[in-house]
């Protein structure tokens, strides 16, 4: 279909029949509207991954299946035809019970994916129902036809190519009827049909990678604040919405702060050249943001961003001195783990690296001691927490004069434990303690986002 949009509805847009009443009326406001993705209903998946941790005992376990069906039972209460949809949610949350049987026994990532994936599951049916409730033609669909990964449980890599061919044979020809095509966001499925997830937070992913697949026009990532802002107004209350950013720029800041965007999302939407929009499902009206290829005014300073709970990796080792190769020894190590290296820092006889823990579905750290055993076979190594990682944002800034002593005069009284600048003229990034955090961060943008006029 040409021109097509595709919607994405995050957790708190589908929180309750109200917020789910708001997504309906934003996706029949745009005809080219033709594919909504959804999160879980708000707070779901937080409480199906405490049953999949296999550490409940069965009163609590009890409690937690009662709490997520109140969730959405709430939604049911004002649906109507309450007795065929309290039977739906009923049957999946009598699997999710089983499931966390399971886990008790034995906690593995295969289980806690397929019992997670029931919370996009339930809210997906929801919503379709609420489409039809309302007087529209809407169709649910599994995306687990079309969404195929590896078999990477807890946080699988999309297969793009599958998914292409998947989506050209099962989800574009529906596109073409009449009705509002329903998915859900953030699960697939690997060759096996196993059910897998994408990684917390990976419905964006989701929408982008069937945007690319289904050749859209538009993605539209619906959520609960209109667009991205200055930094995060929660932080700091003057931060102002954003009406435009680049592709870069929006990367940047999905991978070392802002929340409103998941870090790959951005990915699948450069490849294809498709311009995602951010905004409000519960306020429309009120505008959002627009993520192109490139914008009309490119400031030096876009955003400011800020990134909790970093590990900071030193290794040090005498016998870096003059030698080759001691580089890619450790970032052997890291491949081999899996881990990506967000900050990279090195001196004549040490590297500073800095990782992102946890974004697993199981929420467990994805740092094992192991890693740190490898490391000190030909090292040494000193591990610091509770440092946050700060970026600012903006574009030319390693080719602009001024850029670091306008950051750094700033927060002259903090202190600041590791600088990355040069790689990307897009960002500066550095870390500081963890307790100061959030004042250096008000401060950065009253200096450089408030005052320039
Ligand atoms: N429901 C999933 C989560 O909470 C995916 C998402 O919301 O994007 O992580
Ligand atoms: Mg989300």
């Amino acid at each position: 279909m040409q021109n097509l949009d595709i919607a994405k509805f995050g957790g708190t847009s589908v929180a309750n029949y109200e917020a789910m009443s708001n997504c309906v009326k934003v996706v029949t406001m745009n005809p080219n509207t033709k594919l909504v993705v959804v999160s879980a209903c708000a707070g779901v998946t937080n409480l199906l991954v405490e049953l999949a941790s296999g550490a409940c005992d069965s009163a609590k376990r009890e409690e937690i299946i009662a709490q997520v069906f109140a969730i959405h039972q709430k939604i049911i209460a004002q649906l109507g035809n309450e007795a065929q949809h309290e039977a739906v949610i009923k049957e999946y949350l009598g699997v999710v019970r089983d499931l966390a049987v399971q886990a008790t026994m034995t906690r593995t990532d295969m289980i806690t994916d397929r019992l997670v994936s029931h919370g996009e599951l339930m809210s997906s049916y929801l919503i379709t129902e609420l489409f039809k409730q309302q007087g529209y033609k809407a169709q649910w669909f599994d995306v687990r036809k079309v969404m195929r990964t590896d078999s990477n449980f807890g946080k699988a890599t999309a297969l793009v190519e599958v998914i292409s061919a998947l989506t050209k044979e099962h989800l574009r020809p529906l596109l073409e009827g009449d009705s509002i095509i329903v998915t859900q966001g953030f699960i697939g499925a690997d060759s096996s049909g196993q059910t897998t997830t994408l990684g917390r937070g990976g419905s964006d992913y989701s929408a982008a990678l069937l945007g690319e697949s289904c050749h859209a026009a538009t993605i539209s990532i619906w959520t609960d604040v209109p667009g991205v802002y200055t930094t995060d107004p929660r932080l700091v209350p003057s931060a102002k919405p954003i009406p435009e950013l680049t592709y870069l720029e929006a990367a940047e800041m999905a991978t070392f702060g802002a929340k409103i965007l998941h870090p790959s999302t951005l990915v699948p939407a450069v490849r294809c050249d498709i311009p995602v929009y951010v905004g409000s499902s519960k306020e429309p009206e009120k505008g959002g943001t627009w993520v192109r290829p490139t914008t009309e005014y490119a400031p030096a300073f876009r955003a400011v961003a800020l990134r909790k709970n970093q590990t900071l990796i030193v290794l040090s080792s005498p016998k870096m001195v003059g030698a080759t190769g001691f580089l890619a020894q450790v970032f052997g190590i890291f491949a081999k783990y899996n881990l990506s290296v967000d900050l990279v820092s090195t001196s004549e006889v040490s590297i500073a690296v800095t990782l992102d823990a946890g974004t697993q579905t199981s929420g467990l750290s994805n740092i094992p001691e192991s890693l740190f055993h490898e490391l000190r076979e030909f090292c040494h190594v000193k591990v610091e927490h509770d440092l946050s990682l700060v970026a600012v944002i903006g574009n030319n800034m390693a080719r602009t004069s001024h850029i670091t002593a306008e950051v750094f005069s700033s927060i002259d009284d903090y202190t600041v434990r590791m600088i990355c600048y040069g790689a990307s003229s897009h960002n500066l990034c550095f870390l500081v303690e963890q307790s100061e955090a959030e004042s250096v961060l008000r401060k950065l943008h009253q200096r450089l986002l408030e005052s320039a006029a």
